[in-house]
Parts: structure tokens; C-alpha cells; sequence
């Protein structure tokens, strides 16, 4: 038995002004995509869906061909000569000949020329391995849907948690479904649809309302054996393709095609019904701020979710940490803040220096006509670290990080951090590599939407969402979309579910 893997991983906001070029791919590699063997060491040990591949592999004492390792922070569109170098080394893997393919992907890719990249992927896949080799795809819960993608997959099975903590468990549920469809256990189908509506990332949780009834009856359902998977993907707004919005995906043996069927209808009517709850009403970042001054006991998370890298924010827009110190906000750890080149200045000046720098606002972000602002900050150079951690948390746990040289610049009791790269706070790690507990300090402000919760949301006493400026804003109303299908609520008022997409399988 021979087993191929892969593991490519991007979220891609079309809105961002950065493109994401390979080198990029070098989350937990340090140094770009891995292949082969330096793919499984990089993966062996970590929470990723692939380990669990890899773990049943070992089970059923199968080879293992590991095609390649390329997970990239979310930034904008790849370019088409990553993706193509990407696609090749699968390919070529796949082409030898194996048993089954088993990847670890997003689904919310978007290559230069492919807006449904992983569909494409999926598609070339199809066209160089025999007629029904068995293909098993774990997906973030963001991914977006296309019959591309359903088509050309065996079974596909969604992340159920957000932030994602069941990475790895996804991973084995597929891993699960195509082992027993190996021993003629089983015979799966894909049953999918696609709803019109983008839901805002801050309603999306399974852990809560609106979504969490969904999510508990497809995780029952799948659980009861009523069908082999049962997935909802909240799917990721921040992209102008078509294929955007929030799908529900089932895999069924030919004998539950109908029961599936009504399990789809039944989770599809239930999301429509609930759609202006996946509406987040925004406030004004002063007003929010102000709020946060009156609550008396820390630490209160500020959450700056209009720029958030896990999402292709910047990492550099300061209009929220200005008005902290504007409205004179006491004991604060605010960061990390994108911009190498303040880092190399503060670098240069050494700690105990006292310096005046303009932080951040290096980055214009025409999609959305705004333009970068730095902000001058006077201060003293606290820390100045290497940037690296292991995630003690329960989001990639394990994982190796790296911020890049980072600086630590004290201004008054508010201490920024500010690193070379940008790295969505997930886990405290950005802050305790550099000698900081965020659990000690009254405020605590976070570029950040969900994933926040998973390391700080055990200690936060208040959680304060932040509608700061950028290409993660929750306002739809302020992108251009261009390419997205319509009507679609809650852009549009005429939407209907009639304006969705889908596939059940031929005989349903
Ligand atoms: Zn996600």
C-alpha cells in the first residue's frame, strides 16, 4: 500500500495588496515549501490534518510519498509560478502511482489566473491518476465551493472548530473514511451546496450562536452514522471570485444518498433562516475604545479585526493603538506590529535607547483607496528579540514560529511590539518569547478576529471587538467586489437560496 500526501495551505483576501510568492510557504519549514522526507519530519509531531495521514500510514504499515509541506500565513493572490510549482511536485507524485491521495488543504486559494485554485489542483490531479483513485481532502471551515472541487474529490471532511483546534482530527476523519473505502468497506458520494451569503467571520463560530445548532447537528449526524461526513464550511468573504459563501458537504454511501439529501435541505433551510444573525453590525473605533476604558478589571482584549493577518490584513494599519493612546489607556501589550524596517532601526539604536520612530502605515491598500499612515511614537527600546517560539497553545501546538527580529518599544506604561513578519496572535508565545505576559497586563491589544480565543481567550476577563481600518474589515459594503456572484445577501436585498449552487449525485 502506498500512500500519497500534500499539504498547501493559503488563505487568500483578493483585497490585500501583498502578493504570496513560494517563499512564503514557509510555515513550520522556516525556509519555504519542504518536500519528501524534510516534508514529513515537518510535519511529524504537529496538529496538521497530514499527520494524521501520516499516523494511519503507520497503522496499516503503508509507504508514504510526501509530496510537499506549504503552509503560508494568509496574504493575497498567489502567483501562478508558486501554484505551478506546487501542483508539479504533487503531481508528480501522484503520477507514479499510489493507493490513495490524501491532502491537506484550505480551500480558500486564489491563484493569479485560477480563482478556484484548489478545485484546479483537484482537477489536474483527476486528469494524471487512474479513473477512481481514492481522494481524501481535509478543508479549513473558511473554504469557499466549487463543482470543480467536489467533482474531482473522494471525500472531503471540514474543520468543525473555529479558531481551529480539530486540525488534526479532521484529518482523521478523512483519513477514516478513505481506509475503510481501501478495505471495501465503503463506497462514498459527495453530496454538496452552496448557500448566496457571505457571513461575517465574527458570527461565525461554531461555538455560538448562529452557527453552533448547525455545526452540532452535522457533527450528530456524522456521529449517528447517518452519513459518512457532514461538514459546514462558514466559507471566506474576504475574496471576490465567484464561488464565495457558505456550503454544507456530505459524504453518504449510495444507500443514504436520500436521507443525506434531506439532511442537506435541512441544514441549508436552517443557515438561510439564521442569515441576518451572521450579520456583524461594526462601531466606530473610538467608540469602542472608550467602552473599553470604562471596564474595571483586566486583561481586556482590544480586538483589531479589520487588519488581521490570519485573514491578509497588513499587520501595519495604527489607527487603533492611536487612539489607545489617544484616550490614554494604562498597561498595555499591543502588537505585533508589522514593519522591518522600524525593527532594523531599533535594532541598530540597541536597548535602553530612546528613540522617536514612525511605526507601521508602510502599506498602501488601493482595493479599498486607503492609503498606509505610520504612527510617530517616542520611546524607549525594551526588548529585542530573535522572534522565535513554540505554540504552547492549542492551535498548532508544537508548531515552530518565527516573528522575525522583533522589538519591544516601551511608551509609557503601553509596550508595542513590532516585528519583521507578520504573524496572527494565536498564542501568547508572540509576547512571552520577549519576557511579556499578556495575562498580567490590563489591556491587550490583538490584530486578531477568532483565532485570539485559543491562546488568550482563557484568561481575557473582557473581549472588546475593534472595527479598526483594512481588508479584513467586517463591512462588505466597503469592497469592490467584482467577480463575486449575485445577488448575494447581505450585499444584495433580492438574494434568495434559489441563487446558490450545488450537486447531489446522479440517481438521488
Ligand atoms: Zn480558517
Amino acid at each position: 500500500m502506498k500512500f500519497v500526501i500534500a499539504l498547501i495551505r493559503h488563505e487568500t483576501n483578493t483585497f490585500s495588496p501583498i502578493p504570496t510568492v513560494l517563499s512564503d510557504f514557509r510555515r513550520g519549514t522556516g525556509q519555504g515549501p519542504a518536500y519528501g522526507e524534510a516534508a514529513r519530519l515537518a510535519c511529524e509531531g504537529t496538529k496538521n490534518a497530514a499527520t494524521a495521514y501520516l499516523d494511519m500510514a503507520r497503522e496499516m504499515d503503508a509507504e508514504v510519498d510526501f509530496a510537499v509541506y506549504a503552509g503560508a500565513v494568509p496574504s493575497g493572490v498567489v502567483t501562478r509560478e508558486a501554484f505551478e510549482h506546487l501542483c508539479d511536485a504533487v503531481m508528480r507524485s501522484a503520477s507514479q502511482g499510489c493507493d490513495a491521495v490524501l491532502l491537506d488543504l484550505h480551500g480558500a486559494m486564489v491563484v493569479d489566473g485560477y480563482p478556484d485554485a484548489e478545485g484546479e489542483l483537484l482537477r489536474r490531479l483527476r486528469a494524471c491518476t487512474p479513473p477512481g483513485l481514492p481522494i481524501g481532502v481535509a478543508l479549513d471551515f473558511h473554504a469557499n465551493f466549487s463543482h470543480e472541487l467536489i467533482r474531482n474529490a473522494t471525500v472531503i471532511a471540514g474543520y468543525c472548530t473555529y479558531p481551529h483546534v480539530d486540525i488534526y482530527e479532521t484529518g482523521a476523519r478523512v483519513a477514516r473514511n478513505i481506509r475503510a473505502l481501501l478495505e471495501g468497506r465503503s463506497q462514498p458520494v459527495l453530496l454538496w451546496r452552496r448557500l448566496p451569503m457571505l457571513t461575517h467571520m465574527l458570527r461565525q463560530t461554531p461555538a455560538l450562536q448562529p452557527m453552533k445548532d448547525l455545526m452540532d447537528r452535522a457533527m450528530q449526524a456524522e456521529r449517528d452514522g447517518e452519513v459518512c461526513l457532514a461538514s459546514v464550511f462558514g466559507g471566506f468573504p474576504l475574496s471576490d471570485i465567484p464561488c464565495a459563501g457558505l456550503s454544507v458537504v456530505i459524504a453518504a454511501e449510495q444507500g443514504q444518498i436520500e436521507d443525506s439529501q434531506h439532511l442537506l435541505d435541512e441544514l441549508c433551510e436552517l443557515a438561510w433562516s439564521r442569515r441576518a444573525d451572521f450579520v456583524f453590525p461594526s462601531e466606530s473605533v473610538p467608540a469602542s475604545i472608550t467602552h473599553a476604558k470604562t471596564l474595571r478589571e483586566g486583561p481586556v482584549l482590544l480586538i483589531d479585526h479589520g487588519d488581521n493577518c490570519g485573514a491578509g490584513g497588513v499587520t501595519d494599519i495604527m489607527d487603533v493603538l492611536e487612539e489607545v493612546l489617544k484616550q490614554g489607556l494604562e498597561d498595555v501589550v499591543a502588537g505585533p506590529f508589522w514593519d522591518p524596517a522600524t525593527v532594523a532601526a531599533l535594532f541598530e539604536r540597541g536597548v535602553g535607547a530612546e528613540v522617536t520612530v514612525d511605526v507601521g502605515g508602510k502599506t498602501d491598500m488601493p482595493a479599498l483607496g486607503l492609503k498606509g499612515r505610520p504612527l510617530r511614537l517616542t520611546g524607549m527600546v525594551e526588548r529585542l528579540t530573535d522572534g522565535e517560539y513554540t505554540v504552547t497553545g492549542p492551535m498548532f501546538t508544537g508548531v515552530r514560529q518565527s516573528l522575525g527580529r522583533t522589538a519591544v518599544l516601551r511608551v509609557g506604561t503601553v509596550q508595542v511590539f513590532i516585528s519583521e513578519r507578520p504573524q496572527e496572535p494565536y498564542d501568547t508565545g508572540v509576547f512571552t518569547h520577549a519576557g511579556v505576559d499578556p495575562a498580567r497586563c490590563k489591556y491587550v491589544l490583538l490584530k486578531s478576529r477568532q483565532h485570539f480565543r485559543a491562546g488568550f481567550g482563557p484568561f481575557a476577563r473582557h473581549i472588546v471587538l475593534v472595527s479598526g481600518p483594512g481588508v479584513c474589515s467586517s463591512d462588505y459594503e466597503l469592497f469592490p467586489f467584482q467577480h463575486l456572484s449575485r445577488p448575494m445577501y447581505p450585499l444584495d436585498a433580492d438574494a434568495s437560496p434559489a441563487h446558490g449552487d450545488g450537486w447531489v449525485p446522479a440517481g438521488a
